[in-house]
């Protein structure tokens, strides 16, 4: 049995993957806001720092896996600035902040929480998903508050996917022993769902979101592909990101993946 750290552990897909870990009999450490083992403001760097100390000094150092679940969603009125500190930056650092750990677990995994918003959404802003990647929180915090929340969101998801692709091969994860993948999950029934389905503006836009099983997908089918991911049958995964969507994805953009590599 080993030790998990989630952020975003207090609800929807967090508290369902903390729920599931330990009914596996796993112990997990909970990041959040709110109502947490650890109470931190991922969207800080100083709230970043005291959660992987924190984390750090109960696991003893060793972590058998992470999922950096913590996020928002874009809203009209919401500041884009906020989605670039909590759903990229709020992840990365504390994927930076357990590699250590993560590298003296058994089998270690680690499992970013990506969304299918990455590919259905029209215009996100490549500048944007660059300047996460150049680690320049400022500068892609301005930018998103330019081009706000809603373009932020699925910015902010495409960069942390690239990011784990860009690390997950690297000597410093699969190299040391630690699985790193993402999921990217579609509509799934959780708090930031109703928060959005509640918004007069964008509310219609998810109501009328195409999914082809005709339900949204619950928190507890997400934790337990996490679960999967994690545990000693998902070692062959690296890099990937996994779409988890009820068919939304497929339903839009049947051809567009695979992406055949160009002719050179
Ligand atoms: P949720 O609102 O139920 O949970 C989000 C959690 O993040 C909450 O517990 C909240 O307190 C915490 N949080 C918010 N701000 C924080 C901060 N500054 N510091 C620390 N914790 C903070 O939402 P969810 O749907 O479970 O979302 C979890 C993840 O899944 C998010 O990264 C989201 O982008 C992603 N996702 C969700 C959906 C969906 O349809 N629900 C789809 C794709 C991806």
């Amino acid at each position: 049995m080993g030790i998990y750290a989630i952020t975003g552990a207090a609800s929807g897909i967090g508290a369902a993957t903390t729920k599931r870990l330990k009914s596996d009999g796993h112990t997990v450490i909970g990041i959040d806001i709110q109502e947490a083992d650890i109470v931190a403001d991922l969207s800080k760097p100083s709230g970043r720092a005291e959660a992987i100390e924190q984390v750090l000094e109960k696991s003893g150092g060793s972590l058998e896996g992470f999922v950096p679940c913590a996020g928002v969603m874009g809203l009209p009125n919401r500041a884009g600035s906020l989605l670039v500190s909590l759903n990229y930056f709020g992840a990365i650092d504390l994927l930076k902040g357990f590699r250590e750990a993560l590298s003296q677990g058994e089998s270690a995994a680690a499992v970013g929480v990506s969304s299918n918003s990455t590919t259905i959404s029209p215009g996100v802003p490549n500048s944007l998903i660059q300047a996460c990647l150049e680690g320049d929180e400022e500068k892609a915090c301005k930018m998103a508050d330019d081009f706000g929340s809603m373009l932020a969101y699925p910015a902010t998801k495409t960069a942390l996917a690239y990011w784990i692709r860009r690390h997950a091969v690297t000597p410093e994860w699969i190299g040391s022993g630690i699985n790193l993948n993402a999921i990217a999950p579609g509509m799934i029934e959780t708090a930031m769902t109703a928060e959005g389905l509640a918004d007069p503006l964008i509310g219609p836009h998810i109501k009328n979101l195409i999914v082809p099983t005709k339900r949204p997908g619950k928190p507890e089918e997400i934790a337990d592909f996490l679960a999967f991911l994690l545990g000693p049958k998902g070692r062959f995964f690296v890099g990937s990101i996994l779409f988890c969507d009820g068919g939304t994805d497929a339903e839009i953009r049947p051809d567009a993946w695979p992406s055949p590599m160009p002719t050179p």
